[in-house]
């Protein structure tokens, strides 16, 4: 493959102490020696970091006293030649440095350029590619830990397994059908193909299964407070904040204009969302009206419903308990300092099967409580125990579900008594959409669309 050679600053911008400028490809090293007043990196041994300066071949300027990292392919990430120019950082040189090598041949990386040349070269599958994305987002340390395993290739080994076992079984009704009368070859029998669907199925509801636990993890669980005016909303929020260190994202290029805050409960990455808006509007039912506030809870995960245990119930909490009746929601009686008069037995059957927490926020009591229901709610499993690696991502999740509905179409067609071919068409289905995952059989544009999703520079 014929791949152009890439350019771009590959840490944040900034006043960080070091920036990197990073090329890629055959005319890397080249590019750079041009400008390299130093030792000759044409020559010298790959893996070496060189010291010298930058000089600016029109002026004869120095730009830059620089350390550069040479890297000959294929042992790099990109399988090409790599060179990593070290400089002071100072916004100025490096946007200087980076127009240089642009000048000098180099055309500037769209984002994720670079891992999708190690994808297109051959060194990582897609579902990894997606992992350097995803620990360039990752928000806590269980998220990261979840894409160094997918990085690592776990589950791309665990989609090979399933596939290998699918192709068997469809090379076994080939046989069958091509010499029907080869008496060594086993009978691909109904049984056995649809003890193999069966197997693959659950292996593939499995890891369904435990996506939802890899998006939250992700991206956070998307958390709506809502109650009615003084019951304690705005106290929630600020000790949520407050216990819990807040997970500062800095990343460039993620957007900034949705307003949330990070919070981590016992590792449970919490996305208290639009909390200005929150915080502002303290009836969110009479604010924004029904309508709209229902909107905004069928965004969240998890529903935090605060109540005043100072009050008895009103018309509004009855909405609210309305409102989130088919959603994930932890009930708070809050202001338990204060005498009760809110009915218990009332919270207790409108609630149903949510959590009730009692709390009294500003003696802070109750928080452990409220954190132990938060991490139960959504960490069913014995999340550490298992070395799976969990599926976290959006696309991976679609294409297993459409896997599992193929398979049980060819279920139901072994079950109707369809001819074994006509099963096939299925199986190979299923064999095809589990590729997709690794990248086996997935179109260009597609592959354009995800690592476009990338930081520039990675
Ligand atoms: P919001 O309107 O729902 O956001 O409620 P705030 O958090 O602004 O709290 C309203 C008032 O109730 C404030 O004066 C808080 O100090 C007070 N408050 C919050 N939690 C408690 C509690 O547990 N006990 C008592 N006695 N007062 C509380
Ligand atoms: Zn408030």
């Amino acid at each position: 493959m014929e791949l152009d050679t890439i350019a771009a600053i590959s840490t944040p911008l900034g006043e960080g102490a070091i920036a990197i400028v990073r090329l890629s490809g055959d005319q890397a090293i080249s590019i750079a020696n041009k400008i390299f007043n130093g030792a000759d990196l044409t020559t010298v041994d790959s893996h070496t970091i060189n010291y010298g300066k930058i000089i600016d071949p029109d002026t004869e300027q120095m730009v830059e006293e620089v350390m550069v990292s040479i890297m000959r392919g294929p042992r790099t990430f990109t399988r090409e030649d790599v060179i990593e120019i070290n400089c002071h950082g100072g916004l100025a040189s490096v946007n200087r440095l980076l127009e240089l090598v642009l000048q000098l041949g180099a055309r500037l990386a769209e984002p994720g350029e670079f891992t999708k040349r190690a994808f297109l070269n051959g060194r990582i599958d897609l579902s990894q590619a997606e992992a350097v994305m995803d620990l360039i987002r990752a928000k806590t340390d269980k998220a990261m830990g979840v894409a160094l395993k997918q990085l690592d290739g776990k589950l791309s080994k665990f989609i090979h397994r399933l596939r290998a076992n699918l192709i068997e079984s469809v090379a076994h009704v080939e046989v069958n059908i091509d010499y029907p009368e080869y008496d060594d070859v086993e009978e691909m029998t109904q049984g056995i193909m649809l003890e193999k669907i069966e197997e693959v199925s659950q292996e593939i509801a499995r890891l369904l299964a435990m996506a939802k636990q890899g998006k939250i993890l992700r991206e956070g669980i998307s958390t709506a407070i809502i109650g009615r005016p003084n019951v304690g909303k705005s106290s929630l929020m600020n000790a949520l904040v407050h216990e819990n260190k807040a997970i500062v994202t800095d990343v460039p290029g993620t957007t900034r204009d949705v307003i949330e805050e990070y919070v981590n409960v016992r590792g449970v990455p919490l996305r208290l969302v639009d909390t200005a808006g929150i915080r502002d509007t303290d009836d969110i039912v009479e604010k924004i009206g029904v309508e709209r506030s229902r909107q905004v809870l069928k965004e969240a995960d998890l529903i935090l419903l605060v109540l005043n245990n100072n009050e008895p119930l009103s018309e509004q909490d009855l909405q609210l308990f309305d409102l989130v009746k088919d959603l994930e929601c932890i009930v708070l009686i809050n202001k338990t300092d204060l005498p009760n008069k809110v009915d218990k037995e009332q919270v207790e059957s409108l609630a149903k099967d949510f959590p009730i927490i009692t709390t009294s926020l500003i003696e802070e009591e109750g928080l452990d409580q409220l954190e132990e229901a938060i991490a139960k709610t959504f960490f069913t499993g014995n999340i550490e125990s298992d070395d799976l690696s969990y599926v976290s991502n959006v696309r991976h999740i679609q294409l297993l579900k459409q896997s599992l509905h193929s398979l049980a179409d060819a279920r139901g067609a072994i079950e109707a008594g369809m001819p074994m071919d006509l099963v096939q068409i299925d199986v190979t289905r299923t064999w095809q959409l589990l590729g997709e995952i690794i990248g086996d059989t997935v179109q260009d544009s597609l592959i354009d669309q995800l690592f476009s999703q990338f930081c520039l520079g990675k």
